[in-house]
């Protein structure tokens, strides 16, 4: 273990019911990009706070009441649309899901149109997936409410990357110093540029592992170390953060079979043991049993942190959503 918090010792968690200033400058969260650590650290902190809140049986603490909150998905999602629904509820505000299918219309058309039609209904917050990278950006400037990037394209997914670094902070007690290796099908991954923002902002040091054909062009300008032998890659790594393959942003093909990636680049035991003693595994989901990693190193709860990750998800969410709130127009301070 190389930091101070172990599993049997997390880091104490608050009832969210303490005032954290935030320091956040921005009326929408689009991207890690563009932040400083202290508002990262701000958010962070905020999340801890809510941790304990999720964990109580009571887990309402109705900030947002009166607000309403629209989940408007372009792109099937589990864990971060139902995240993002419960953080909602739980700070009390009007949650709403839409889903909405891409596949009849023309993607400009749709977003255009949808984004005037949601902001006539006056929402307060807009959480919105996309498939295409700035699409949210794009959103944001027509709508008159607070905007939150839930993935787009190969870009961004913002509150991946901060329950990513909450779930490691409350697990080493920092992140600074620390050297995680993030692995896969880097070059089609969100996840993996909003966590090399925030973690290379953070101070930690990132290796890039994938085949070459899976990494992103000019990697290394991304301020990463990059490997394409995962075994030299995993050597001295404290974070393992395994990626999936993203068939769907892949137009050609970019492997000679899965069974070979899985050989080369799937986490298995005897790949894992590279990494350094008390290092961890996190994955952001869904995850490819068997193809990007074994199901006994995934379910390991000595190693594994990726059920932390999705518990993690719903505090960062909270806190996003706080945050923001107290920026909109008529927000002030808390009661
Ligand atoms: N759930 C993550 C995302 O939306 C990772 C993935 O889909 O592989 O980007």
């Amino acid at each position: 273990m190389t930091g101070s918090n172990s599993p049997s010792a997390p880091t104490p968690t608050g009832t969210g019911t303490e005032q954290v200033e935030v320091p956040y400058n921005h009326r929408h969260l689009l991207g890690i990009q563009g932040l400083v650590p202290r508002e990262i650290t701000g958010l962070l902190d905020l999340a801890d706070s809510y941790v304990g809140l999720s964990r109580q049986v009571d887990k309402k603490r109705p900030l947002l009441k009166g607000r309403t909150l629209i989940n408007l998905f372009f792109e099937p999602s589990t864990r971060t649309q139902a995240s993002f629904e419960l953080a909602g509820k739980r700070l009390g505000a009007d949650t709403v899901n839409m889903s909405v299918r891409t596949s009849s219309v023309t993607k400009g058309e749709t977003l255009i149109d949808t984004a005037v039609t949601l902001n006539a209904m006056r929402p307060d917050i807009l959480i919105v997936r996309h498939n295409s990278s700035g699409a949210v950006d794009l959103l944001a400037q027509k709508v008159d409410c607070a905007v939150v990037n839930a993935g787009d394209g190969s870009n961004e997914h913002p509150t991946q990357a901060l329950l990513d670094a909450l779930t490691i902070r409350r697990r080493f007690g920092r992140i600074e110093g620390l050297t995680v290796a993030i692995c896969g099908d880097v070059r089609h991954s969100r996840v993996a540029r909003s966590n090399i923002h925030l973690l290379s902002a953070m101070g930690a040091r990132i290796r890039l592992i994938g085949p070459p054909t899976l990494l992103p062009p000019s990697a290394e300008r991304l301020g990463a170390e990059v490997f394409t032998d995962m075994r030299e890659g995993l050597k001295g790594v404290d974070i393992v953060m395994m990626l999936r393959l993203q068939s769907e942003r892949m137009e050609g093909n970019y492997l000679p079979s899965l069974r070979e990636f899985y050989h080369l680049y799937g986490l298995d035991r005897e790949k894992f043991d590279y990494a350094n003693p008390g290092a961890v595994i996190m994955h952001p989901g869904p995850m490819n049993r068997g193809v990007e990693i074994e199901s006994a190193l995934a379910d390991d709860p000595e190693i594994s942190l990726i059920q932390e990750q999705v518990e993690m998800g719903v505090a960062v969410r909270m806190s996003v959503l706080d945050v923001l709130s107290r920026r909109l127009p008529n927000g002030g301070p808390k009661q």
